[in-house]
């Protein structure tokens, strides 16, 4: 079992409605989602995980949804020296998928290898009308991914000793999972294939906030079943069998990280 050591770092966040991300519970609350980026070494290796959102996707303060959120290049800049990453020495950026709030800070990383799936290059290049409209993808990273080293690779595959990436679409058509090798146990590094802990566990009861506050949250109807999908699922189908996958990649989904979970946001992982 490699030796690897996480850390969720929050390169910004957004004030949406939790009921975009976990359809039909908690209607009309707000919260701030953190864009969660992780750090992954084993002492010697560095690579990073999803890198935030561009500031050229926040207009007058407003993001995805037309809702307020921060972050950017000079954010994730200062966030990185606050955990004393510097930024040309990753080797590797792994991502998830290619939405604008993973993809803003890419051009930061011109020494590494970008690696993420075809199937989602051929979504960013050419969206839905739907995903145009929602603004999901950025096409201003295509001609910065263009610049860098890419490998633009087709399902699952093993990195190196102790990283391994899973493909698993719903969210998007080129989703991936991180799966990490660590002394106690592999974690799986969802991406928006669960925005949060409650699209894993539908019985969840608590959030604990990016300010520190726990707050309760309505557990889901049986009639959801073990998951809760978000409004930013785009094959219902795909992400059920993608959800029942993840389940067998790591020992039990608590060893799942959400990639907007604020309750993780400054962890490191395993504790
Ligand atoms: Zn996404």
């Amino acid at each position: 079992m490699a030796n690897w050591s996480i850390r969720a770092i929050a390169l910004g966040a957004n004030f949406i409605m939790k009921e975009a991300i976990t359809v039909g519970l908690d209607v009309g609350l707000q919260i701030w989602f953190p864009y969660l980026a992780f750090f992954l070494t084993d002492g010697k290796r560095k690579i990073l995980v999803d890198c935030g959102i561009s500031e050229n996707w926040i207009v007058d303060g407003k993001a995805w949804g037309g809702f307020p959120a921060y972050g950017g290049t000079e954010y994730a800049l200062k966030e990185f020296e606050k955990a004393k990453i510097n930024p040309q020495e990753i080797e590797m950026v792994l991502y998830t998928h290619l939405h604008n709030d993973h993809t803003g800070c890419s051009h930061l990383f011109d020494r590494a290898i970008h690696v993420f799936q075809w199937d989602e290059w051929q979504e960013l290049i050419n969206p839905l009308p739907s995903m145009r409209l929602r603004k999901d993808y950025n096409p201003g990273v295509i001609p910065v991914f263009e610049k860098l080293q890419c490998w633009k690779i087709d399902g699952d595959m093993r990195l190196m000793d102790g990283i391994m990436v899973y493909k698993t679409p719903g969210h998007t058509a080129g989703g991936m999972c991180i799966g990490v090798e660590t002394t106690k146990g592999t974690y799986l590094l969802t991406g928006d294939t669960a925005h949060i802990y409650q699209n894993l566990f539908s019985q969840c009861s608590e959030m604990t906030l990016l300010s520190g506050e726990t707050i309760r949250i309505t557990p889901a109807p049986p009639v959801y079943g073990p998951f809760v999908p978000s409004s930013l699922v785009y094959d219902h189908y795909a992400w059920y069998r993608s959800l029942y996958r993840m389940r067998a990649l790591c020992p039990s989904m608590e060893f799942a990280l959400p990639s907007h979970e604020p309750t993780i946001a400054g962890r490191t992982f395993p504790e």
